[in-house]
């Protein structure tokens, strides 16, 4: 067998040594097209309309930037957690071992009780969770009915709306500066990333680091797991403080006082203000692409309320300033 393999690398390497040029003439062929496109390519960034067109652009692509550092800015202030399940809390305090002799074929699936933000329970507990996600929720997770617990997720809420919004203008603005220069189609195809780095552009975050919380079941054997996974993004998490609330106001009737920090309630603000900046009356009316927050008059953390009087819709820019201020006070 080894012989007959010896005998057709040695047939294959003659005919190469004979017909060396039969495969130059194939190589050529191949990477011919792929020479051609980076030969237009290098032409394409340093033709005299890409660089007056970049040079236009500046500002457009600083703001871009800035913009991204302003969403990493969002990202590293962490967000509140919310919640924990209790499943295997003390699972540290004992050794696991599978001492079985075909542990190779086990343990495909292990329970995961180190992290609170998974629950194990049972295969029904599992189906009843994606059926009814937030009564499970907020039963297996603990997230119990009170002041302090809502406004742990309303302001959980408000960083992640803002954090979507500024990952939406983002790409936004790329479109944008892409379709102003209108590139060649092969260039959108091979060169997209390059292009965005001729350009200035830099890369931005490309996802929302949404909680998430898993009902998790693994059988005995290991050998079967099903999970279901609720995410908290905005809708999800809107839904969560109407439910808190409901629960609230039906035991003291205190939550009913003000209003709730959902996305209907930052929409209605923006609207109310007409879509411009309270500070530097900066308006999307001039700007299409300009990102508008909600912010607290005074802020929470000194007491504010979220009621429509200390409710006002700033830019971004003006927000920032105001937030790294209240920061340093
Ligand atoms: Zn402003």
């Amino acid at each position: 067998m080894l012989d007959a393999a010896l005998v057709v690398a040695a047939v294959v390497i003659a005919l190469l040594v004979q017909y060396w040029y039969v495969c130059v003439v194939v190589a050529a062929l191949i990477s011919l097209p792929r020479i051609i496109r980076r030969i237009k390519k290098n032409r394409y960034f340093g033709s005299e309309a890409f660089l007056r067109h970049k040079e236009e652009l500046t500002s457009v692509v600083a703001e871009h930037n800035e913009i991204v550092s302003y969403t990493s800015e969002i990202r590293r202030r962490g967000f509140s957690h919310i919640g924990a399940s209790s499943s295997g809390s003390q699972a540290h305090l004992a050794a696991f071992e599978n001492t079985s002799h075909h542990a190779y074929r086990r343990d495909r699936n292990m329970a995961d009780y180190a992290g609170t933000n998974v629950h194990n329970c049972s295969l029904q507990v599992v189906r009843n969770a994606a059926a009814d996600p937030l009564t499970y929720l907020t039963k297996y997770f603990r997230i119990s009915a009170d002041e302090s617990v809502l406004a742990d997720v309303e302001e959980l809420g408000e960083n992640i709306s803002r954090l979507e919004d500024a990952v939406g203008n983002l790409r936004q603005r790329e479109t944008g500066i892409l379709g102003s220069f209108d590139p060649p189609a092969f260039i959108l195809k091979h060169y997209r990333d390059e292009f965005m780095r001729h350009v200035g552009v830099e890369f931005s975050p490309v996802s929302v680091p949404y909680p998430e919380y898993l009902f998790e079941y693994v059988s005995a054997g290991g050998n079967s797991a099903q999970r279901t996974a609720i995410k908290l993004d905005t809708p999800k998490i809107d839904a969560l403080i109407e439910r808190l609330s409901e629960k609230i106001r039906f035991g003291t009737s205190a939550a009913g006082q003000r209003a709730l920090m959902t996305a209907k309630l930052r929409g209605f603000i923006k609207q109310r203000d007409n879509y411009t900046c309270r500070y530097c009356s900066a308006s999307v009316v001039r700007e299409p692409n300009l990102l508008l927050e909600v912010d607290h008059i005074i802020p929470i953390s000194k007491g504010g309320l979220s009621i429509l009087e200390n409710l006002q819709t700033l830019c971004w820019r003006c927000n920032r300033t105001k937030s790294n201020k209240v920061a340093r006070d």
